[in-house]
Formats: structure tokens, sequence, C-alpha cells
């Protein structure tokens, strides 16, 4: 249940409702508004027959939350949630597009796509160094030598690094290099991996899995956000339907009903959702127009001879004609791109 405050409680009375609620075993998370100070409480409702909440000084109302997230529902926070990223923003008024290859594969290739990405006035730059595969024959990634190449990567062009993390054992060693730690789509329900990232004090881009729900995925998000992360990025990135046509089903609804459910800001990868690089471009619009936050977007310096996921990845020269046709989708919605 969400706590709304009266916009002239004073800091006591705040207090004095914290700590009645601590004092039956509730967990507390504070929101402090522009507007009012709203007090998120998780626990057993019925234990709180006992105190009249509402009668307490400084309080307005009690809201049961009905949506079995609390901390990622809109009823929790109004506001949209900004994620700080370094310097950017994610989920304010100006789009950023992650992107980069699929794999780091070598420093020529890295160096060459974040300058490309830079250039084409891309943010962040992205770059599997654990990279989870179909077959264990296939690449398996460069795992730390990636990182290290990604932060180099960071020390030449300025751009801010996103790459997965796939392993608990590992959630320390990436959050070293990067500035925002991925849950690939794989991973989305693997709850010992939510926990461990949400022990860090870094961004999470939180990718929906092939066969969760929006409710499985809030619930995902909320995992990271109970254990005291509540950076959280959602990344749509195409679900298993019955059409094979694609790799997957670019879900777009899933940006404005996810908008309206959560504050959290929703991104879209149309590479992994469509895996044909034909039509990246095309569905990133509609992407922006649908209210995304932002993108993440596979492009190679040379897809022919990518190690993984070349088909789909842009060309520099697509990934250029992309980027500035975005700006022209951003500005309608009245967003920016940098
Ligand atoms: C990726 O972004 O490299 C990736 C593997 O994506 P997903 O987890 O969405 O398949
Ligand atoms: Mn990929």
């Amino acid at each position: 249940m969400i706590v709304v405050m009266d916009h002239r409680a004073s800091d006591g009375e705040i207090e004095e409702v914290l700590i009645r609620l601590k004092k039956i075993g509730f967990q507390i998370h504070l929101s402090r508004g522009v507007e009012r100070t709203i007090i998120g409480a998780i626990g057993d409702r019925s234990i709180l027959c006992d105190i009249n909440l509402e009668s307490m000084p400084g309080v307005e109302k009690v809201v049961p939350i009905l949506q079995p997230y609390k901390l990622a529902s809109r009823a929790f926070q109004e506001e949209n949630t900004i994620v700080k990223a370094g310097d950017l923003e994610i989920g304010g008024a100006t789009i950023h597009v992650m992107a980069g290859p699929c794999a780091v594969e070598s420093r020529e290739q890295l160096m060459k796509a974040a300058r490309l990405v830079r250039d084409a006035g891309g943010a962040i730059l992205r770059g599997g160094a654990f990279k989870p595969r179909t077959s264990p024959y296939s690449f398996q990634g460069l795992e730390e030598e990636g990182l290290k190449l990604l932060a180099e990567a960071r020390e030449e062009t300025g751009l801010l690094i996103v790459t997965e993390v796939m392993d608990v054992r590992d959630v320390s060693m990436v959050a070293h290099y990067a500035d925002i730690l991925q849950i690939g789509a794989r991973n989305m329900q693997n709850f010992f991996l939510l926990r461990e990232v949400a022990r860090i004090d870094k961004p999470v881009v939180l990718k929906r899995g092939p066969s969760g729900t929006i409710e499985e995925w809030l619930m995902a998000a909320e995992y990271i956000m109970s254990g005291g992360n509540y950076n959280v990025i959602l990344c749509e990135r195409g679900i298993r339907s019955f059409e094979n046509y694609t790799r997957n089903t670019l879900d777009l609804t899933a940006v404005p009903v996810v908008k309206h459910l959560s504050h959290l800001p929703v991104i879209v990868d149309p590479s992994h959702a469509i895996g044909m690089w034909r039509f990246v471009p095309p569905m990133a619009r509609a992407a922006i127009a649908a209210g995304a936050d932002g993108l993440i977007v596979e492009m190679h310096p040379n897809p022919s001879e990518a190690l993984c996921d070349g088909p789909q990845s842009l060309t520099p020269e697509n990934f250029k004609m992309m980027m500035d046709d975005l700006k022209k989708i951003a500005g309608l919605m009245g967003r920016k791109m940098p």
C-alpha cells in the first residue's frame, strides 16, 4: 500500500509514520516528490487493522496497491522515473540511443564502432563481453578482456558503456567496468541474478524475456527495486509468437501499456526483436512514435564479418540514416535527441 502524506506534513510527522510501519514489520520505501511525500509500505496488510494510519497527523490517505508489483507501479510513483547514468538522463525529454556490435570482438572492431556511434549522435556504446548463445560451440565473448576494451572505448570517445552480465559471480566485475548493466532476455527471471544487481549502484537495463508477460517483467523489475536499486530501465526486445518470419515479434503495445502501469523508463531493442537489419530502422522509428524513452540497436563496422548477429546489425551508413530519421520523429513527439 502507499501512504500519501499531506503536502504540509512536517518531517516529524513523516518520521512518526515510518517508525509505526517499521515497528509492525513493514518494508519502507520513501519517495519525496515535488508535490508530496509518498511512503511505499510493503508487508502484511492484515496487521494494519490495529493501527489507524489515516488518523495519524500529516497523513492524507492510505491507498492499497492492487497490482502484485508495488515499487514499479505508477500507483507508487506518479511521475516518470529518470534514471541517471553518468551525465545522461534516461526517461527524460532526451531520447538516447545505445548502439554498437552484438559482441566485443577485438580492439579494432570496438574502437571503430564506438567512433561511429559517437559521430552519429549515439550516447551509449553497447557490446557483449559475455554472450548468451544458443549453441555452446558459438563465440561466447571475450569476457574480462572485452570489458577492458569497452572501458578503453569509453576513455577514447566519452560514450557510456552498457553490457550484459549473465552470472551472479560476475556482477561486481561487470559493474566495475560498465556504466549500465544489462540483464539479458534469457535471464529475466533469474531471481538470484536480479537480487545481485539490486545490490549495486549502477543502472540496470532489464530485457523482457522471450515468453515474459508484462506482469512477469514488472515483477522482475520489482526484485531489483525491492533489493534497493531503483535505477531500472525496461527493454522490450520481442517475444515469441507463432510468427516465424522475424526472429521474434516486437510487442510495441508493451511501450504505452508499461508506461501506463509503471513509472520506469522503457526502451526498445528492434534488432533482437526482428533479426533482420532491413526492418530495424522502421521499427526504431515506430518505437519512438509509440513513446519509447530510448533504443538499443546493433551496429557493426562490417556486419558480414560479425561473430554474432551480423544479419540484424546495421551498417554504419544505415545506422547514420536511421539516426537522422529518428531525430525528426523525436521532434514530432516533443522530444529531443542529442
Ligand atoms: C543482446 O543484447 O546482446 C542480447 C543477447 O539480447 P537479448 O538478451 O534480448 O536476446
Ligand atoms: Mn545480439
